[in-house]
């Protein structure tokens, strides 16, 4: 494949991914081709040697492990993290209102989106509905809607005139709902709105009981740039990161020709902390790897072993020089698009990477010909983290972070380096192979 096309591969990943949820079932899909089987956590796991397994939580984190020649107490896990949520909006409950005839739909926000690209965009809603089926059992489901449903209109500059001094501010209560239907009076805006929801997720007569519903752009990714080495779309805050380190493990001259098990291991709710029993500091990754040691081994100590050698790839989107905003940037530490994966550093373990990890990375660049950049944040401002440090703390392993350059971080539409993708899946399987 050329650069070009893993990252159309990408782009076409992300469309089919609208929610969390949707992610996992893309990844799920992509991983059956591959005759990983999936293992159920209320079961036992008969683990063969060589053999290619998967675990999901909630339907929204997955791990997916392909076993080594040798156990892991003897050559140890290599694992990829990254991230299946990105932020945005999600659905209140009881989320349809009316005024003035217009049905509006409450929202609460879900990480930090940079709220004011949301504006003006062909908005619409996926995630999963639970209900009650005709014979009155629980059942769950994917919903995508997949058409522009919703909008939140920008109020004209003329009844806003500082808006292009002032920045676009939206009060986070009273002017964020989302604009669904007109409505005659005698139409009820939330029953209005569950029969939407129940027709889009073709449920028929059932009854909705819940849901989780993520606000998400429908317009597909798209190439850039007067030579097209920009690409645009959403979530590639860190589905990006997903896709790569798929793409990379998805190779049977990488799954059929390793000692150690190969691990990818996608989290979601890292944009709001990690703390849920799914998210990475849950026991969702600890607990799949211990049962892999004693599928593996009777010794007790030997799960301590093979965390004692493992190794943790943590890969997050990083932030790209911006040549309209230079006094953003660390003069030595701006990283620019097209030039190879981000190797993050920060000396309050923001990021877990430390000096031993880094020269493992930087190893497995040249090693795979890659080029590599090294990232610091500014010092006056705040740095962001990833699961990187909590994971690394948790299992008690060596960890790196690192991502490629994008701009416009958590924007509904950001934008990354058509090269760069193709960099990292070639560095990280490199590392698995190493
Ligand atoms: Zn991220």
């Amino acid at each position: 494949m050329t650069a070009k096309q893993h990252v159309q591969h990408l782009l076409d990943f992300i469309d089919k991914s609208p929610s969390p949820w949707h992610a996992v079932a893309s990844i799920e899909t992509a991983i059956k081709a591959f005759q990983f089987v999936r293992l159920d956590e209320t079961a036992k796991w008969p683990l063969q040697a060589g053999g290619r397994y998967y675990v999901m939580r909630d339907d929204s984190s997955i791990v997916l492990f392909a076993l080594g020649h040798k156990t892991p107490a003897e050559s140890g896990f290599k694992i990829v993290g990254a991230h299946t949520d990105s932020p945005g909006l999600r659905i209140r409950p009881n989320a349809a209102t009316t005024s003035d005839g217009i049905a509006r739909l409450g929202v609460e926000i879900y990480g930090g989106p940079i709220l004011a690209t949301l504006t003006d965009r062909d908005l619409s809603l996926a995630g999963r509905v639970s209900y009650v089926d005709e014979r009155e059992r629980l059942a769950h489901k994917l919903v995508h809607f997949d058409r522009p449903l919703l909008r939140l209109p920008n109020l004209a500059i003329h009844m806003n005139r500082g808006v292009n001094e002032d920045g676009l501010k939206l009060h986070k209560q009273n002017e964020l709902p989302l604009l669904l239907a007109q409505l005659t009076n005698n139409q009820l805006p939330q029953p209005y709105f569950l029969t939407l929801l129940e027709q889009a997720a073709g449920i028929g007569a059932s009854r909705a009981l819940s849901w989780d519903l993520a606000v998400y752009d429908t317009q597909k990714g798209a190439f850039w740039g007067a030579n097209q080495e920009f690409y645009a779309n959403s979530q590639i805050d860190n589905l990006a990161s997903c896709h790569a380190g798929l793409q990379a493990l998805l190779d049977d001259a990488v799954l059929d020709h390793t000692d150690s098990t190969l691990v990818c291991a996608f989290f979601d709710h890292e944009e709001i902390g990690s703390e849920s029993h799914i998210g990475a500091a849950g026991s969702f990754l600890t607990d799949v790897l211990q049962r892999i040691s004693i599928a593996t081994s009777s010794e007790r100590e030997d799960t301590a072993r093979a965390l004692a050698q493992s190794f943790l790839i943590s890969v997050d989107m990083a932030h790209a020089y911006h040549p309209n905003f230079p006094s953003a940037y660390d003069t030595g530490h701006k990283v620019f698009v097209n030039q190879g994966p981000v190797i993050k550093s920060n000396a309050n373990r923001r990021y877990s990477s430390e000096s031993l990890s880094t020269a493992r990375f930087i190893h497995w660049c040249e090693e795979a010909g890659v080029p590599y950049q090294r990232y610091s944040h500014r010092s006056d401002l705040p740095c962001g983290s990833t699961i990187g440090p909590i994971v690394s703390a948790k299992l008690g392993i060596r960890s790196v972070d690192i991502g490629c350059p994008m701009w416009a971080m958590h924007s509904i539409r950001e934008s990354a380096g058509v090269r760069d993708h193709e960099h990292m899946i070639k560095v990280l399987k490199r590392f698995f192979i190493d």
